[in-house]
């Protein structure tokens, strides 16, 4: 048994099934508020010393003794739940206080019978009580006998910084019913742990007797807590008021459901009653044709042993550390094209990523002789058993996002290739795709995709229904017995796979996917002309992207022009700063991509919620509030006219428009004006491109007149506005329902802005998301709005309703929607004086 006088290992004090602490039936003992350890349901009649150690407490009611080990850790061992309210009747202590034990001496006995029968549980506790010095790592969760090795003790290093504070302080309760749709699954739950990280103070929640930290999201999920469920939290440490109350809220506000979670519930499988069909569940609508392809998981090689433990760990810190930074570009990207959904399901992929439970079994089966892959994979496959036991479906098909992140770590392990050997147009089968395999099945182009189990509300649901790709669920085994190639019709709507169609079938398929195109390619000729309103105003419906590959796909979707090229995203996966030519090459792909259109190019917008790796920023305490956007001027003026000198030398100039973000007073204009005619000057020019500034902070909005006079046109970005002006995070997902540029005070400071750039006769824009809703068309135009940029797909959709609108109504009716006391209110009223087709 080692001893270095730091670590130990201490054996089983008694016979049983091993739980724990979380799994104890008492909220005290589960929330760890008495220490760390682990739990035994005994089944022997006697206790004893799991190491050598000196008794320094009797329990009068002889329910428990405290040892101290000779290495300073102080052992609790306390047999059954509230066992002290027997006072001392079925128990007989055979140690005084102040003896010497030696490894496996009894320590006390009990009539188990009478005991279990009057007690609340049998369930005993073996806990340090010293933790602050301590850490305990279990080393098995089965059945152990007396004296098998059950538990490892660790000195905890002394300076070793911790994300929370040691425990101390006070402690704070409180409770709260749970909002969340569905109850706490894996985003509500990585959004209370973020909530949690935000404090010094240790946070818990408890729920049917059992606890879980506030770190783990993979422990939070496990309590199985529903929805209305009602939960207590505690948290203790010197900001533990102020923890507990973020904590409340959090719980207790619904995040926005995904765009489809109001479609009705999907129809349960049916039986399989028509030869040649088989029935799932529809988790993504469409009617498609194609040969029929077989995907499998990653099958592990046997593992053979005999591996160096701290080689083993550091493959496996590597590897997470590379998928980390995998899933923190999907992310960007998702943030850049506002996929909510995808950066909802992409942030809880981190945060169970980052989850104690899992990288602590990891490290334990590491420890115990497994290779790196093997480690990750059982403690993947011991959490997926934990949800699948919990009785929830929808706890139950979050296991896949598990399997998801098995998938990624080992693909780095392994070395394994990423891309599919599926070729576009083809139906995908497989037993359950994670949500990393859809979307690079999405980029690879395949018609749809089927699976033997899954769920309609699962995440790869909810992100085939955002790529438009055609999916069933629950199809059953006899999906995978299905020869690979034979060309199949896949009836989402229907639910239905029908694996030997006629041929007059297939045709008939085939004709509705050309119908359907044909359909868009007729929208798609309308796009391509000018949107007017039904009285002759001209609207500009142009594009945000962030490639010149989305620019050519806007070019051909119809847009006017580019509205906001997002340039911070152009180089956001790469480790090294792009140089000047880098840059010009890739802004003038975008001007290429546009034919004769304009393009609308912002300098970059680093800082706040948006950060490059190249481009590390003094950290900041308030970093929304701090050197984002045009402030780069102030720390890294060298970046700016780097940027500057590229654009100055795209061509043709007068199609190259220039947008600065985050201004808040004219001289920052003024600034880049001259810096950009300097610029200009040594590079031997004659022409200067315009110059837009954004109105995304209130500062901007009041100050519209000042800035148009300077400025050659202004471009609204309402996500910035709305954050700032009703002071709510425009990614906190408990607010996200509330955070709606459609709120008249935004309104108000549309109109202010629009009513100043008109007394200097310049043009309006919106480039935030406000101007992809079709509800607030015509509120825009009203206000006079000239401009709009939307999402690459909704060009055709925007255009259409400018064109049932009038310009001059619209104006009427916006101003009067300033009065409303909510954004709920006007909603409402668009809805009754332009409603949606
Ligand atoms: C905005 O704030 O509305 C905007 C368009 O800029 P971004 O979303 O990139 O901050
Ligand atoms: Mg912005």
């Amino acid at each position: 048994m080692p001893n270095n006088n730091k670590e130990l290992i201490l054996s089983a004090p008694l016979s049983g099934p091993v739980l724990t602490l979380a799994n104890v039936p008492d909220a005290v003992f589960a929330s760890g508020a008495m220490g760390d350890g682990i739990a035994i349901d005994p089944l022997n009649d006697t206790l004893y010393a799991p190491c050598d150690a000196e008794v320094i407490h009797v329990a009068r009611t002889g329910h428990a003794v405290t040892l101290r080990a000779d290495n300073g850790a102080e052992l609790l061992l306390h047999l059954g739940l509230d066992t002290v309210e027997l006072q001392g009747d079925g128990f007989s202590m055979l140690v005084k206080e102040g003896a010497r034990v030696s490894h496996g001496q009894p320590l006390l006995r009990y009539d188990v019978d009478k005991v279990a029968l009057r007690c609340k549980s049998l369930v005993s506790l073996l806990v340090i009580t010293n933790g602050e010095r301590f850490q305990a790592r279990p080393i098995t969760l089965e059945g152990v006998k007396v004296g098998e090795p059950l538990l490892h003790i660790l000195a905890k290093a002394g300076g070793q910084a911790e994300h929370h504070e040691q425990d101390g302080g006070i402690e704070v309760f409180g409770q709260v019913r749970i909002a969340h749709r569905g109850g706490l699954h894996a985003r509500p739950a990585a959004l209370v742990r973020q909530t949690a990280q935000g404090f010094k103070s240790r946070s818990q929640l408890h729920f049917d007797g059992k606890s879980a930290s506030c770190d783990s999201v993979m422990g939070m999920m496990g309590l199985a807590i529903t929805e209305q469920a009602q939960v207590h939290v505690s948290c203790r440490g010197s900001d533990a008021e102020a923890a507990l109350q973020a904590l409340l809220a959090t719980l207790s506000t619904a995040l926005v459901e995904e765009a489809h979670a109001s479609a009705p519930p999907p129809e349960p499988p049916r039986a399989n009653a028509e030869a040649g069909v088989l029935h799932g569940v529809c988790a993504a609508p469409g009617l498609v044709t194609g040969p029929l392809v077989r995907l499998s998981g990653i099958q592990l090689p046997e593992d053979i042993g005999g591996h160096a433990i701290e080689e083993q760990r550091q493959h496996l810190n590597e590897a997470l550390a590379q998928v980390r930074s995998e899933i923190h570009l999907t992310l960007e990207h998702a943030r850049a094209r506002q996929h909510r959904d995808e950066e909802a399901i992409f942030s809880a992929h981190l945060a169970l990523l980052e989850d104690p439970l899992l990288l602590d079994a990891a490290d334990l089966f590491i420890e115990q002789g497994s290779a790196a892959p093997h480690a990750w994979s059982r403690s993947i496959d011991a959490q997926c058993q934990v949800l699948q036991q919990l009785g929830s479906t929808l706890l139950a098909e979050r296991a896949n996002d598990l399997r998801d992140l098995r998938q990624r770590v080992l693909r780095v392990l392994l070395g394994e290739a990423w891309q599919f050997d599926v070729a576009a147009g083809a139906i995908v089968a497989a037993q359950e795709l994670t949500p990393s395999d859809l979307l690079q099945l999405s980029a690879q182009g395949v018609a749809g995709v089927c699976m033997v189990e899954g769920g309609a509300t699962s995440h790869v649901a909810i992100l085939a229904r955002g790529k438009g790709l055609p999916c069933l669920v629950a199809l059953g085994e006899a999906l995978l017995a299905q020869a690979p190639g034979q060309s199949v019709v896949l009836d989402a709507d229907g639910g239905r796979l029908e694996l030997t169609p006629t041929a007059e079938r297939l045709a008939q398929v085939r004709q509705a996917q050309t119908r359907r195109t044909a359909l868009r390619a007729q929208q798609q000729t309308l796009a391509h002309t000018p949107a007017r309103t039904v009285d002759g105003v001209e609207v500009e419906v142009a594009a945000n992207v962030a490639s010149s590959a989305e620019a050519g796909a806007s070019f051909a979707n119809g847009a006017d022009g580019v509205g906001l090229l997002r340039t911070e995203f152009l180089f956001v996966d790469r480790h090294t700063a792009p140089d000047e030519e880098e840059q010009r090459q890739a802004y003038q792909a975008v001007l290429d991509a546009m034919g004769n259109r304009p393009v609308i190019i912002r300098t970059i917008d680093v800082g706040g919620d948006k950060q490059l790796d190249y481009l590390p920023l003094p950290s900041e305490a308030n970093p929304v509030l701090g050197l984002r956007g045009i402030r780069l001027a102030q720390v890294r003026p060298d970046l700016l006219d780097q940027q500057l000198r590229a654009l100055l030398q795209t061509r043709p100039l007068d199609r190259c428009r220039i947008l600065l973000p985050m201004v808040t007073e004219v001289d920052e204009l003024m600034h880049i004006r001259q810096r950009l005619d300097a610029l200009g000057t040594e590079l031997g020019l004659s022409e200067r491109p315009q110059l837009g500034v954004m109105i995304e902070v209130p500062a901007a909005a009041l100050l519209a007149e000042q800035l148009a006079e300077h400025a050659d046109f202004l471009s609204i970005g309402t996500n910035d506005l709305s954050q700032y002006t009703l002071a709510m995070d425009r990614d906190h997902a408990g607010l996200a329902a509330r955070v709606d540029a459609l709120h008249p005070a935004l309104l108000r400071l549309i109109a202010q802005t629009c009513a100043g750039a008109a007394r200097h006769g310049r043009w309006v824009g919106v480039c935030g998301a406000l101007a992809s809703d079709p509800l607030a068309t015509p509120v825009l135009i009203g206000l006079g709005v000239r401009e709009l940029s939307v999402s690459p797909p909704q060009i055709g959709e925007i255009k259409d309703r400018v064109r049932h609108l009038d310009a001059a109504q619209c104006a009427r009716l916006s101003s009067e929607l300033l009065n409303l006391g909510s954004a709920l209110a006007v909603r409402r009223a668009c809805h009754r004086h332009w409603p949606l087709g």
